[in-house]
């Protein structure tokens, strides 16, 4: 066994169980207001779709809860697409986001023959955001792109540019590959939305937030519409690993907040926080929910505030 399949395998064995998912059933969908480039306020509808695994192995993902074994069934997309959108009011949503905790470009998980009939479900939106690994753009999302009438965008992760950490995460991506793709959706005219991640393992907790700034710099200097900065999380099996090892350490909220508050506004790129299950980053119980709420609001609004003040923690 090859040494990246081996550790493929290590990381797939300590998984915890995964759960039953219907391949023809949408986990959900949420409608959220979100800043684009330039202050403008979308309302975008992401459904949570339920398919086949992603190829890759990142150490620190855990969307392979939410996939089947075995390939997508044809059909099941556009099936659970249609049911999403029934449950929305007509016209209050510019943008549909299909996140199916895999590569949208990869023929397993989502079949190609069903490609016509979900751009046909998405022709109502003015823009479409899906997830590929940075190595599957090419020609399969321009064709995506030209069967919408809408404008697409392409979310990938670059997580870090760190010069080392990358080994850790498994993801098999280097920058030049992250600029390939870039290059190649700005030359197509799609845009990008790309995620960084805060406390890649690899990285001093001392040091993350400096090496998130950077890597949200890279992504905006290479044309990112968006940079969603992604706090990692453990409960996958390899993280507690890779921390008992003392090479990860989750990160705290006054880190995302530092994050947030370096890298806002540095470019016309927007920059936001991923606070999704926020609540499990170790916070000052006192001061949470105002810390919480204040990068809620610096999400939509894209401008620095006064820091939170906390006579509990000492901490501003
Ligand atoms: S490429 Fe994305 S979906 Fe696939 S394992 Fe990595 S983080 Fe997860
Ligand atoms: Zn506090």
């Amino acid at each position: 066994m090859s040494p990246a399949a081996a550790t493929d395998r290590r990381i797939r064995s300590l998984r915890p169980p995964k759960p039953v998912v219907d391949p023809w059933k949408a986990h959900g969908c949420i409608v959220e207001a979100e800043r684009r480039p330039g202050g403008l306020i979308e309302q975008a509808a992401t459904i949570f779709l339920a398919g086949a695994e992603c190829s890759f192995t990142c150490s620190f993902c855990d969307l392979w809860r939410y996939t089947i074994d075995g390939p997508t069934p044809r059909g099941a997309l556009p099936r659970q697409i249609e049911t999403s959108l029934a449950s929305l009011e007509r016209g209050s949503v510019q943008r549909v986001k299909l996140y199916n905790a895999s590569n949208f470009f990869d023929r397993r998980a989502v079949p190609p023959e069903d490609l016509p009939r979900i751009a046909e479900l998405c022709a109502p939106f003015s823009g479409v955001t899906v997830e590929s690994h940075a190595k599957t753009v090419g020609p399969s999302a321009m064709e995506f792109a030209r069967r919408l009438p809408g404008r697409l965008e392409v979310a990938m992760g670059l997580e870090t540019i760190h010069p080392s950490a990358g080994a850790l995460l498994n993801k098999r991506l280097d920058v030049g590959e992250f600029d390939r793709a870039m290059h190649v959706l700005d030359a197509n005219g799609i845009d990008a939305r790309v995620f960084v991640l805060l406390g890649a393992p690899g990285i001093p907790s001392s040091e993350t937030v400096e090496w998130t700034v950077r890597s949200v710099d890279r992504a905006a200097e290479r044309g990112a519409a968006i940079v969603s900065i992604i706090p990692v999380r453990g409960g996958n099996g390899e993280m507690e690993r890779l921390a008992s090892l003392g090479q990860f350490t989750p990160p705290t909220l006054r880190q995302l907040e530092r994050a947030l508050d370096r890298a806002i506004g540095r470019s016309t790129t927007a920059v936001t926080v991923d606070l999704w299950d926020i609540e499990r980053l170790a916070a000052c119980g006192t001061c949470r929910d105002r810390r919480v709420a204040r990068l809620q609001r610096m999400n939509l609004s894209g401008a620095a505030e006064p820091s939170v003040v906390c006579d509990e923690c000492e901490s501003e």
